[in-house]
């Protein structure tokens, strides 16, 4: 019978090794929440199965003694860390006082010191079987306080069944539920195991199924690493936050492998494919971005996309790195649908443009009506109104610096029957004439206007009479000659200029105006096409 104590030994010695294996797989998830409680509880379980496994090889009541000392060590830590994993794993408490910590290991402390000083009180065995040579089992009889440790372990055990129930209801999502699902067997298989032990049922005396029980507990542990997510979809207290949140967001693993999303992100973007485990870069890849955003780890990442399908969106993206110790523990990702705020921004920057266009209109139309209000839009030279204004400034300048100013007063000679002669088009044509010769003759400060019908003024500030008088004739000539060589008219034009100047013939624009044109008169009773001043009446020619 003794293979059958092998049978046993082997059980807990091969759970031992699981134990340690499964330590390494969750030592490579350390980053997850929680998962150093696991660390350690599993580190229990494999403390406890070696133990298991080296009291039954024993065939020494010392030695057997010794071993469930060990078990006990194991046993103790077990489920307070358990239970810190899954309080803190599944969001139930997220920060652990000390002092809370502390409690939960006084019943599972006292029951372990109590258990390496047995020899003195007898208070967790009160005594041993002979060992069955059959079996290499002993039969410890248990003292009072053994049964505080069971206790204490079945009702820490209960808590965290009831809520592990609880959180089931909360999480409505399959993959976190397959979790929950898997955790309540894991608890209860070792618990049903010990209390096949202590109860009358046990078909072996001394044989604890407590450790066969762990066995099983351990596989689904891994199972459940393996193949169902386990310490990498976690189930945050926060879930319903998520499910409630009006903004899209995905959580993206550090392999960019999509581990959750929201229902608002799949109202947001309804036709694209996504599925848990699925690559979130294929995702941005359909969204149009062909470049992956998990790639900054020290800021996030804010992109913009436009959509079709099924309706023009504008989404804003902010692809956030999530960093837990240094390490990359994924990325969280938020879509928010800026489709009216861009529009409506899109709408203004458009009217925006539009005003700006037409306020440039305006003012070009603005210079081009302050140009025509002063411009004669035959000649292009200046009209009368800015003659007069510009004329009054010039003269107080002139009266300040104490210089001369001179006034010519253009008359075209016989001009009416041009007009009759050649039609009013050719008439235009001389006065326009007329116009371009003036502008090319005259000083930008000498200002040249058409006064009126077929008369011209020139005003020419520091010019003494004389020097006026020869300007005008040199105006004279330059108009006769070029009258002759017009190809537009068939005979000569002349001009009559009427010369004034101040401070020769007055004081003011009245007198100064007066005198020019009646220069202008005796030039043309003197026979037309010359230069006349009045004061002397003089002939420019
Ligand atoms: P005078 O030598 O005495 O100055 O004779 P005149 O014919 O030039 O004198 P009058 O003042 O009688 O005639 C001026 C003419 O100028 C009358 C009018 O038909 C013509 N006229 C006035 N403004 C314009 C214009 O813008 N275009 C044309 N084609 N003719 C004009
Ligand atoms: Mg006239
Ligand atoms: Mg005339």
């Amino acid at each position: 019978m003794l293979n059958f104590s092998l049978v046993y030994v082997n059980i807990s010695f091969f759970t031992s090794i699981i134990s340690l294996f499964l330590l390494f797989l969750i030592w490579r998830k350390r980053h997850v929440t929680g998962s150093i409680f696991l660390m350690f509880c599993i580190l229990s379980v494999a403390i406890y199965n070696m133990a298991y496994a080296l009291d039954y090889s024993s065939t020494d009541v010392g030695m057997k003694v010794f071993w469930s000392k060990w078990q006990y060590l194991g046993l103790g830590n077990m489920l307070p860390f358990l239970f810190l994993f899954l309080m803190d794993y599944f969001g139930i408490v997220t920060h652990f006082k000390s002092r809370y910590i502390f409690l939960l290991w006084v019943v599972p402390l006292t029951v372990i010191i109590l258990a390496w000083t047995n020899e003195n009180h007898g208070l967790i065995w009160s005594g041993f079987s002979e060992i069955n040579p059959d079996t290499n089992l002993m039969v410890y009889y248990h003292g009072p306080l053994y049964y505080l440790g069971i206790i204490y372990q079945y009702i820490l055990g209960s808590v965290l069944i009831f809520n592990l129930a609880q959180q089931w209801i909360k999480f409505k999502r399959r993959s976190f539920r397959h979790q929950i699902e898997i955790m309540i067997p894991a608890i209860l298989l070792p618990v049903i195991g010990s209390l096949i032990y202590i109860s009358r049922l046990n078909p072996l005396p001394g044989m604890d199924w407590a450790p066969i029980g762990s066995f099983f507990s351990v596989v689904l542990v891994t199972l459940a690493i393996t193949t169902f997510h386990f310490l990498d979809l976690i189930p945050v207290a926060r879930d319903h936050v998520f499910t409630m949140i009006e903004d899209g967001i995905m959580v993206v693993d550090s392999q960019c492998r999509i581990l959750d999303w929201n229902p608002a992100l799949l109202q947001l973007v309804p036709r694209i494919p996504i599925q848990v485990g699925g690559s979130a870069n294929q995702i941005f890849r359909i969204l149009g971005v062909q470049n992956s955003p998990f790639t900054n780890l020290q800021v996030p990442v804010n992109l913009e996309v436009e959509i079709e399908d099924p309706e023009h969106r504008i989404i804003d993206i902010i692809v956030s790195p999530l960093i837990r110790n240094k390490i990359s523990d994924g990325w969280l990702i938020i879509f928010d649908d800026e489709t009216e705020q861009r529009l409506a921004t899109r709408g203004l920057e458009k009217a925006n443009q539009t005003l700006l266009l037409k306020l440039d209109e305006i003012e070009k139309l603005q210079i081009q009506l302050q140009e025509q209000a002063i411009r004669d839009p035959l000649t292009g030279l200046f009209n009368r109104r800015f003659f007069d204004e510009y004329f009054q400034n010039e003269l107080v300048r002139s009266k300040r610096a104490n210089t001369p100013l001179s006034l010519l007063m253009v008359d075209i000679d016989h001009f009416k029957s041009v007009n009759d002669r050649f039609g009013h088009e050719v008439g235009d044509r001389v006065l326009q004439l007329l116009g371009e010769i003036l502008k090319t003759m005259f000083r930008k400060s000498d200002v040249s206007c058409r006064f009126g019908g077929e008369e011209f003024l020139i005003l020419l500030p520091g010019l003494e009479m004389d020097q006026a008088l020869n300007r005008a004739e040199a105006v004279r000539e330059k108009f006769e000659q070029s009258s002759r060589e017009a190809d537009f008219l068939y005979s000569q034009v002349t001009i009559s200029i009427g010369v004034s100047n101040y401070p020769l013939h007055g004081e003011n624009m009245r007198d100064l105006f007066r005198m020019a044109d009646k220069a202008l008169y005796q030039a043309k009773e003197k026979g037309r096409n010359r230069v006349c001043c009045y004061q002397n009446n003089t002939n420019g020619n």
